[in-house]
């Protein structure tokens, strides 16, 4: 029995000089691995579509354990992100967190085309590596169920405010009267309204419109603070690729005070009205 599908290879571990075992993020099975036999001599038929973030339309044969690769077509091997080593390590963590929040036939598909986005704009450099990380940490978790709660103030139900915390253990906002009275164990994070309404657009929008919005670097960097806050407290994994990417990526400008509640600063976040999002490899 034979399945099609499009997916996207994750991560390769060779079984002998000819076989590989590969991870693949599908459009339909979710995250599974299958095998890619090799032919006499050691040559692997699909050593282009069996590539690291190599995304191809496959023909699976079901075998005992595992699914075995009957045939596969490369659509996209993401060359240029090749070329560019902090993209590339980036890449690697994108795939470390795809594999480890282990995607379903349910939500595959949704987590496929995140992925396949985030790298398109990647390549074309179409948005800087600090907000693409911010909104994948983001997207990818509320695809898995964990979005957080940026409506109100978690304490006193306040809707309006100039200043904010975003407590990220919680997924859930503190208003900055609300913020004096916490305790000093509670780890809380200075969130400016534009990036509440960043982390509001992230977690809610349909997905064509996710990365339809642009930051200032001063902004880009407090999200980047919030979102991968919150995805490592909730995920609780160590990501080496992660690693390799902050000995690799510029340090942000300017960091913003981690213990201040910053005025109401709307210059940071505007709306990209009416243009959507970019052209992607796949829809
Ligand atoms: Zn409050």
């Amino acid at each position: 029995m034979t399945v099609k599908t499009t997916g996207i290879v994750l991560g390769q571990t060779p079984l002998s000089s000819r076989d590989r075992k590969l991870t693949l993020l599908t459009s339909d099975l979710g995250l599974i691995d299958v095998i890619a036999k090799g032919q006499k001599g050691g040559k692997n038929r699909y050593a282009a579509a069996t590539e690291v973030l190599a995304y191809s339309e496959f023909c699976l044969f079901r075998g005992k354990t595992f699914y075995i690769v009957d045939a596969a077509d490369l659509e996209n091997n993401f060359f240029g992100l090749r070329q560019d080593l902090t993209a590339l390590s980036l890449a690697g963590y994108f795939c470390e967190l795809c594999r480890f929040v282990l995607p379903t036939a349910e939500n595959g598909g949704d987590c496929l085309r995140l992925l396949l986005n985030t790298l398109y704009l990647l390549e074309q450099k179409k948005r800087s590596p600090a907000f693409l990380k911010a909104v994948f940490e983001l997207r990818l978790l509320t695809l898995c169920g964990f979005a957080p709660d940026t409506g109100f103030c978690a304490f006193c139900g306040e809707e309006e405010g100039d200043g904010w915390y975003f407590l990220p253990a919680e997924g859930q906002l503190c208003c900055a009267r609300c913020g004096t009275t916490l305790d000093g164990e509670t780890l809380k994070m200075p969130l400016s309204p534009s990036i509440r309404t960043a982390i509001t657009h992230i977690t809610t929008v349909p997905d064509r419109r996710v990365f339809s919005f642009r930051l200032s670097p001063q902004g880009e960097a407090q999200l980047g603070l919030a979102a991968e806050a919150f995805a490592l407290y909730h995920l609780g994994g160590r990501f080496p690729a992660l690693d390799f990417y902050k000995t690799m990526a510029e340090p942000p400008a300017s960091l913003p005070n981690l213990r201040k509640v910053p005025t109401n600063d709307t210059s940071q976040i505007c709306q990209n009205p009416g243009t959507g999002q970019d052209p992607a490899p796949a829809g």
